[in-house]
């Protein structure tokens, strides 16, 4: 059954009690400047996801495991951007797969990791679509809370996720997020 974002059994039944709890577990090793804890447990929920029919989610989850492993100078940024960016391009995450691709790249040449670097450019270079003018919805996401009240993930605007009805999910783990009047 495809995933419904209304449905609100459907978004619990993408992760485990357990898994939600390394999620969290990752989010915080992140905020905490640990990247290499956290870049393998966000690598592991993405196979979840992917497996349990969400791409999109999953998509979210293997950027946060190639920008952490990326952080921490670990190779396998490329194997988790490579997943993130052919899921987000298949999806049509225009937006996304560019502020995620330029995010990456320029971590990937920070920390000295060019090979890496210029691998994901060869491969990828060519199909990241430039980024489309600013939404006018992103108005909005000044007003987010800056984490998931509940998973804990960041709320930057590569993200966040924009339902069908216009209102704002959490990218990870898919909770209605609220803009603070
Ligand atoms: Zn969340």
């Amino acid at each position: 059954m495809p995933y419904d974002p209304s449905d609100p059994t459907a978004r619990d039944s993408a992760l485990q009690p357990s898994e939600q709890r390394r999620l969290e577990e990752a989010n915080f090793y992140l905020e905490n400047n640990k990247p290499a804890q956290a870049a393998p447990i966000f690598a592991k929920l993405a196979e979840v996801l992917r497996s349990a029919n969400q791409p999109k989610r999953a998509a979210a989850l293997h950027s946060q495991a190639a920008l952490a492993f990326a952080r921490s100078r670990n190779e396998a940024a490329v194997t988790q951007a490579r997943a993130a960016l052919t899921l987000l391009l298949q999806y049509d995450r225009d937006q996304q797969a560019s502020m995620f691709y330029k995010d990456l790249t320029g971590e990937l040449t920070k920390r000295g990791m060019k090979s890496a670097a210029e691998t994901l450019t060869r491969e990828f270079g060519d199909k990241i679509p430039q980024p489309a003018p600013l939404d006018p919805r992103a108005a909005q996401l000044s007003r987010l809370p800056s984490n998931c009240p509940n998973c804990g993930a960041p709320l930057r605007q590569s993200e966040v996720t924009w339902t069908e009805m216009g209102t704002l999910e959490c990218g990870f783990c898919g909770t209605p997020i609220r803009p603070t009047a």
